[in-house]
């Protein structure tokens, strides 16, 4: 415990840079698609191109939109084709934020507020949402002072609608919906959520997040692909994240609304300031330029036709992947996914432990719970590596300890009793003191 002080005399630059390329030994090596999530990496010279764009933008400062109107430009464009992407109309608009959470965040502050002049007798205003959702919707229903009422989802890892429409009360004012889901790769049932939301007079943002800029590409080839977006009349707004299948580095993502009426309870000015006249768009004051940039150069390099080929290789990597998986007798995927996003678990071996022994080849995917399963968002990079990963967890799995046995290792062990807590506070104190432990000099 302590802290460090700023260093009396400046470092060599060469040292600086040595030094910052040697922290990296212990990350996870992720370029040659190790990682079932968290980068997107398409396997191609797409990152240098992103580099080259961030660079040029990269000390330009999105907070005041007079003095570069070049970053007012390329947000405008990017967010338009976007919400091109997303069946909006001639009078939809949006922005870009620095992430889904934040996208999510802006979309329900903007119903939070609609809601305020709409029904201003509802003062502990609430929203419902589908258990699969992102808990970037409960942190900023926290965050803003909304209930968030949580329903089941079906057998099918859809949200199930009768529930959410007994779960509406006289303060309900949102509906959540995802196109999507991060824990299994479903896209809800959007239009029955829709209708649900017209009937009740209540805001529906479908969090697009993971599948927005996927699943217009896989519908392009001809895959089948429920109705998720503004052509659904109950869709208010739609968050679609650009650093996930846009494939740019974090920092980036877009929200949209069906129209300017909407989009202004999103925007905040405060007009007091001896410092002037304040007003932003979204959360962030000062914002990166690069990212802006970054994003303009994605979309403009690979145009239809490039979202297209690589969203056609991560399908084919995500097929084959299912294929292999739920050819190996212990182990199944969990439903139909959408897209190219799926969870696969076992009733026969300790799911944990199976990563754990993934781990030590060399490939990193995330554990789940409730139920658990492992996770696999696919990019285009994988389609390479498919038949490889299929070969080790072929290998591996007779290695692992059954379902039930207590003889794991202690990461399984940990995760196996986290996710088992019948009292979830204690889960979720173990993780507040884990980061509260995390950001500090030890
Ligand atoms: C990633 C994700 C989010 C949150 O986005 P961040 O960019 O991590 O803030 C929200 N919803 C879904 C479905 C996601 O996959």
């Amino acid at each position: 415990m302590g802290q460090i002080s700023l260093p009396k005399k400046g470092m060599a630059r060469e040292d600086v840079l040595n030094t910052l390329k040697s922290f990296k030994s212990d990350d996870l090596k992720w370029h040659d698609g190790q990682l079932f999530g968290l980068i997107y990496e398409t396997g191609t010279d797409l990152e240098e191109l992103i580099k080259e764009a961030n660079t040029l933008f990269l000390i330009e400062n999105g907070l005041n939109p007079t003095a570069f109107p070049s970053l007012v430009k390329m947000e405008t464009e990017v967010v338009s084709m976007v919400t091109n992407l997303s069946g909006g109309g001639e009078e939809a608009v949006g922005n870009l934020t620095t992430g889904g959470t934040e996208s999510i965040f802006m979309a329900l502050k903007a119903a939070r507020d609609w809601a305020r002049e709409k029904y201003p007798k509802i003062k502990q205003p609430e929203m419902v949402v589908p258990v699969s959702a992102h808990p970037a919707w409960n942190k900023a229903a926290h965050y803003l002072g909304i209930k968030i009422v949580m329903t089941p989802i079906r057998e099918d890892f859809r949200a199930d609608v009768t529930a959410m429409e007994a779960a509406i009360t006289k303060n309900t004012i949102i509906l959540g919906a995802t196109a999507v889901t991060y824990p299994h790769g479903m896209v809800d049932p959007v239009e029955k959520i829709g209708a649900l939301a017209q009937k009740r007079s209540l805001w529906l943002h479908v969090d697009a997040c993971l599948g927005g800029l996927m699943l217009p590409f896989l519908r392009h080839l001809g895959q089948d692909i429920p109705a998720y977006d503004f052509g659904i009349p109950g869709v208010m707004s739609l968050s679609a994240d650009i650093h996930k299948y846009a494939y740019t580095p974090k920092g980036v993502s877009a929200v949209l609304y069906r129209n300017r009426d909407l989009r202004k309870f999103q925007i905040y000015a405060y007009a007091d300031w001896p410092g002037g006249v304040y007003a932003t768009p979204c959360l962030a004051g000062g914002r990166p330029g690069g990212m802006i940039a970054a994003a303009w150069a994605v979309f403009h390099y690979l145009g239809e036709e490039g979202f297209v080929a690589l969203a056609q290789k991560a399908k084919a990597a995500t097929d084959n992947l299912i294929a292999g998986i739920n050819a190996i007798p212990q182990l199944y995927v969990l439903g139909r996914p959408n897209a190219t996003v799926f969870a696969f678990t076992s009733n026969a071996i300790n799911i944990y432990e199976l990563a754990v022994k993934m781990a030590d080849c060399g490939w990193h995917i995330e554990a789940q719970q409730l139920p658990p399963s492992l996770h696999m968002t696919v990019s285009p990079v994988h389609l390479a590596v498919a038949e490889k990963f299929l070969d080790d967890l072929q290998r591996v799995v007779p290695q692992v300890p059954r379902a039930d046995t207590s003889d794991l290792s202690e990461q399984a062990a940990m995760y196996a009793m986290l996710s088992t807590m019948p009292d979830r506070r204690m889960a979720k104190d173990f993780a507040v003191e884990y980061i509260n432990n995390l950001y500090r000099i030890s």
